[in-house]
């Protein structure tokens, strides 16, 4: 009893000492977040490697000098430097949204089974690496990638509705909620696409003559442009990558966008084919699953800890952002973002 009696207010005050380290703990790590982030945008701030896409003419006009990191933590807060708010176009980061949407909608088994999660390997517009898993597809689950143009096209074909209106809907409002706001197409980017996209059409029309769309292709590409047409800046990019780093709920909202346990089949194929044929190298270096876009963005999660987003407009020959990739990986590896390496502590 007398030891009971003893114990008490030593176990509160042990209590309060814990919950004030906890919460200086959590200002710590906030300051060390900001000051990973700062020191990142001043080591690549005059960095001029890449160059912007031109295959699309609007992106070529994309200023390239526009550099903007944002890290978003459980809390929900966002550690920033540089342009986070000017907006780019997120071409092939919507492909992780939409194929996220239709896991939520359909299940984690109708991505597998009718576009298949296997990385091609290829470019993103690779028409080879199409013809090379026709030659498996007879023999079992197709082998596409939801991550790269055939089978981003071919997801984009299988969000329901009964018009491309109600798709449309479907399509940005899941974009809405992972970033927190309502986002808008840009509009020139979307024309210039829409002007000079004829291989994706051509990739359209061939997934249709090989059983991966079932119907309409022609909506499928024009919808897939259009979400590739949305714009977004560092800051929506990186709201949007930690809801997927939280279990699908978005920590500035609190909304949960997605089942939680669904986010495993979304960040696997991130991990595969994120950063198209490069995808290897940078899960070697960072252990992030992550996706980037030729508009010059690039998203990251590392599950539990952070969601982070970076906006350079010039990329390399792979077609990532140069300084995107760059400073995910030095921010992620100074706060132990990697979901591979052993627990710090
Ligand atoms: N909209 C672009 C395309 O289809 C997206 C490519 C990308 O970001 N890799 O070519």
């Amino acid at each position: 009893m007398r030891t009971i009696t003893r114990s008490l207010p030593a176990f509160a005050a042990a209590l309060a000492l814990a919950s004030l380290s906890a919460s200086g703990l959590a200002a710590q790590a906030g300051a060390d977040v900001q000051k990973a982030v700062d020191a990142a945008y001043a080591k690549y701030r005059t960095l001029k490697e890449g160059k912007n896409a031109d295959y699309i003419p609007a992106l070529a006009k994309v200023n390239p000098d526009l550099f903007g990191i944002a890290v978003v933590t459980a809390d929900g807060k966002v550690y920033t430097a540089g342009d986070v708010k000017s907006e780019v176009s997120i071409q092939s980061i919507s492909k992780v949204f939409t194929m996220a949407q239709v896991i939520q909608e359909q299940g984690a088994d109708a991505i597998e089974k009718t576009i298949g999660v296997d990385a091609t390997g290829a470019r993103f517009n690779s028409i080879i690496a199409v013809e090379a898993v026709r030659t498996v597809v007879g023999s079992g689950a197709p082998e596409m990638n939801p991550l790269v143009n055939p089978g981003a096209i071919s997801a984009t074909g299988m969000v329901r509705g009964a018009s491309a209106d109600e798709v449309w809907k479907k399509i940005i409002g899941f974009h809405n909620d992972s970033a927190a706001r309502n986002l808008d197409v840009l509009q020139d980017v979307y024309k210039s696409e829409s002007d000079t996209n004829q291989r994706n059409q051509a990739i359209g029309a061939l997934m249709l003559a090989y059983g991966y769309i079932k119907s309409n292709w022609q909506q499928a590409v024009d919808l897939y442009t259009r979400q590739c047409s949305i714009g977004v800046n560092a800051r929506d990019l990186a709201v949007m990558a930690s809801t997927l780093a939280f279990g699908g709920k978005n920590p500035v909202t609190n909304k949960q966008v997605m089942d939680a346990a669904k986010v495993p089949n979304v960040l696997a194929v991130m991990a595969t084919a994120g950063l198209y044929d490069d995808s290897g190298k940078w899960l070697y270096h960072t252990g992030l699953p992550a996706k980037s876009g030729v508009g010059g963005g690039i998203i990251a999660v590392s599950p539990g800890k952070f969601g982070i987003a970076v906006v350079s407009p010039p990329l390399d020959d792979a077609g990532n952002s140069v300084r995107a990739q760059r400073a995910i990986a030095d921010i992620s590896n100074s706060l132990g973002g990697n979901p591979l390496a052993p627990p710090s502590r």
